[in-house]
């Protein structure tokens, strides 16, 4: 089973608005084995939404429209819907009440306009708005079906929700797709493409998108099927040959994010850490604050920007700054370790690099960063070369030292503080 999603609104055209009703209509589709074949953005404009439609209908059994219910002469999705089927509108005297009585609640007189959204086109099914005075529509052509939402996420949620999903369970097929949510680190994406390639050779069911961003990989393999058991056995079996493929890059194979498993291993293993960022400018710590509960293993963190301040927060000696430069192997060792022993966590995590796009040097180029890592036998340092521009460079940079710790765990034994 097929659907298109027509998003309407000249909003969505401009530079300022984007569709993402679209994004969670897919979700919920896929979820009941409707493929999404293809999605259109159409301005409030007759014509193109007509055209749109009538494109639409001619192959997807399910076209599912957001926007333009509203009261206003730009919503047109209602007229131009019954206009295409060649459906008359009707006044539908119990709509009209509620929209009166919505506005009455709210101490206001309903204005003529909103007279308009009481009208349905004949055999339609009108869709009650719990949020909104907009009411969605459920119609059926020729084996078709056309869903109008409204345009505002939260009332297009709630509809879906309340009305939509059980007709369209109803109505859709056996098949279901079944997904995974694999995370990756340390590796570029078409290194992980390359070693995930073969390995699907072998499964002609299954599908995968992979999802890059700066120093994080998303891999989502994908089956569809009306056996929900064989389904997840073929699953279950993708994924243990990704894990062999991935090895350790492989750092969640449920959707987590770093933040998540490097909380996680912190808790399991009751340690504490402590954070001194220099180019990353406290963005270690906001990842590890993105957690609830953080408070727990997270004791603070500090931004030493400037050279004194390494030295008075973290008592990194003068002279290495002086003699080594403040980005550095040393100034990181040094910077781990003050933390930790200032702080009295179990790990103190640091960070010192060249975010750009000034500063680099044939020595150190714009790019390199040092991540320093300390434990109670001392502190350990990795250097590395991230590609792009400053705001690329600190992800990367904090993406970085989040896996730095998660694979600390990975071989280290329970630290002590
Ligand atoms: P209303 O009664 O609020 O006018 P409506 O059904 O006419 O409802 P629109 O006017 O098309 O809806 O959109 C209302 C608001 O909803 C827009 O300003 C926009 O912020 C949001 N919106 C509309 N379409 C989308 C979309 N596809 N994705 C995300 N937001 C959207
Ligand atoms: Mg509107």
């Amino acid at each position: 089973m097929n659907a298109e999603i027509i998003a309407v609104g000249s909003e969505l055209l401009t530079p300022y608005r984007i569709d993402t009703n679209s994004l969670y209509l897919t979700a919920e589709l896929n979820r009941l084995g409707v493929r999404v074949m293809r999605k259109t953005v159409v301005g409030d404009n007759r014509e193109e939404l007509r055209e749109a439609l009538e494109h639409a209908l001619s192959y997807a059994d399910i076209v599912v429209c957001s926007g333009g219910l509203g009261p206003t002469v730009d919503d047109l999705t209602r007229e131009t819907v019954a206009g295409l089927l060649g459906r008359k509108l009707v006044r539908n005297e119990e709509i009209l009440r509620s929209i009166q009585e919505r506005f009455r609640k709210f101490g206001r007189a309903m204005p003529e306009t909103n007279v308009r959204q009481a009208m349905v086109p004949e055999g339609a099914e009108p869709l009650d708005n719990p949020r909104g005075t907009a009411p969605g529509l459920w119609m059926e052509t020729n084996g078709h079906y056309i869903v109008l939402l409204p345009g505002p996420p939260n009332e297009l949620k709630a509809m879906f929700e309340n009305e939509v999903r059980s007709r369209l369970s109803r109505i859709a097929p056996k098949r279901r797709l079944y997904t995974r949510d694999l995370r990756v680190a340390g590796m570029s994406e078409s290194d992980a493409d390359n070693r995930v390639a073969e390995i699907y050779k072998k499964y002609s069911q299954a599908e995968h998108t992979i999802l890059a961003a700066p120093g994080a990989i998303q891999i989502h393999p994908r089956v569809w099927s009306e056996d929900r058991e064989e389904a997840n056995r073929i699953l279950d079996d993708l994924v243990k040959s990704f894990g062999l493929a991935l090895g350790e890059n492989l750092y969640s194979t449920t959707g987590q994010s770093m933040e998540e498993v490097v909380a996680h291993e912190l808790r399991e293993h009751r340690a504490t850490i402590a954070t001194a960022e220099s180019c990353t400018g406290g963005l270690i710590a906001a990842r590890l604050t993105n957690i609830a509960g953080s408070s727990t293993y997270f004791l603070g963190g500090v931004v030493c920007y400037s050279n004194d301040l390494k030295t008075a927060w973290t008592r990194v000696p003068a002279e290495i700054i002086e003699s080594k430069g403040a980005v550095s192997p040393e100034v990181a060792l040094a910077l781990a370790d003050g933390i930790r022993k200032s702080t009295g966590a179990a790990l103190g995590l640091s960070v010192t690099g060249i975010a750009g796009p000034g500063g680099g040097t044939p020595e150190k180029p714009v790019g390199l960063v040092h991540i320093g890592l300390a434990d109670e036998k001392g502190p350990k340092e990795h250097a590395f070369r991230f590609p792009g521009d400053r705001e690329r460079i600190r992800t990367q940079a904090t993406n970085a030292a989040l896996d730095m710790v998660r694979r600390y765990f990975l071989y280290a034994a329970r630290p002590k503080a």
